[in-house]
């Protein structure tokens, strides 16, 4: 957390555009089946690995990464880290009054930054020129999106090279949270290494999307026999 908050606070400073990439199992095996996705998750400059499924198949095949860098809290790191720099914040994403919210919230308690605008999630492709003039006018340093992760990578990606932000990251539901409108995982849940089940249990319906966390893990042990067997 501390190497990627230090590396984006450089990326800020020499004006270096990044799409940042919060991976977890699901997306992996979105990028798999999908090979646009993939080619969205290749060309992103900076991949944390957000979910825990990711951590434990970094360790499995050898090549750990330090610790979990989740999308939520390197939001909240980016944000106390931009006090010191008044950098300017841009949030996109989630429903009207969730963020209006969010912006009044992250306002108050993070007070060195400046929100430089928000705009709802709730827009298609025709509205998309619109939404990126906004956001250029407002000339953000940071540029939070929450539209669900098949449609914020993408959205990114996408107008990343006119957008030209320094940090441009997808945060998935943090805006419902930070909103209050939903609840964070409780900590018990984060220690086992759980939120996704404590999201499993609030949310059933997502199950459809979760049966992709056995066959990451399917996945993960045999390509990591295959490359053991090739050695
Ligand atoms: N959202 C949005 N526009 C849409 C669909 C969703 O802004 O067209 C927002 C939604 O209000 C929520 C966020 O995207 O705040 C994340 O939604 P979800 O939890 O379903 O995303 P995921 O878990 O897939 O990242």
């Amino acid at each position: 957390m501390k190497t990627t908050v230090s590396y984006l606070t450089e990326a800020v400073h020499k004006r270096e555009p990044h799409q940042v990439i919060t991976a977890n199992p699901i997306m992996v095996m979105a990028a798999l089946e999908n090979p646009s996705y993939m080619e969205i998750m290749k060309s992103a400059e900076l991949v944390v690995p957000d979910g825990t499924g990711v951590v434990w198949a970094a360790e499995y095949c050898q090549e750990p990464v330090a610790e979990r860098v989740a999308g939520f809290d390197l939001l909240h790191e980016l944000l106390h880290q931009g006090e010191s720099y008044n950098w300017r914040v841009y949030l996109l994403g989630s429903t009207p009054e969730v963020i209006r919210e969010t912006a009044s919230r992250l306002q108050t308690r993070y007070p060195g930054i400046v929100i430089a605008g928000y705009h709802d999630g709730y827009f298609g492709p025709a509205e998309d020129e619109h939404i990126v003039g906004g956001i250029l006018e407002a000339k953000p340093d940071l540029l939070f999106v929450a539209r669900g992760a098949d449609s914020q990578e993408p959205w990114i990606a996408k107008y990343k090279a006119r957008l030209q932000i320094p940090v441009m990251m997808g945060v998935g539901g943090s805006f419902d949270v930070i909103s209050g409108k939903s609840r964070r995982a409780p900590v018990a849940f984060q220690k086992l290494r759980a939120e996704w089940l404590y999201r499993l249990l609030k949310e059933p319906t997502r199950y459809k999307r979760m049966l992709a966390l056995p066959k990451f893990a399917v996945k993960v042990v045999r390509e990591k026999d295959k490359v053991t067997k090739e050695q």
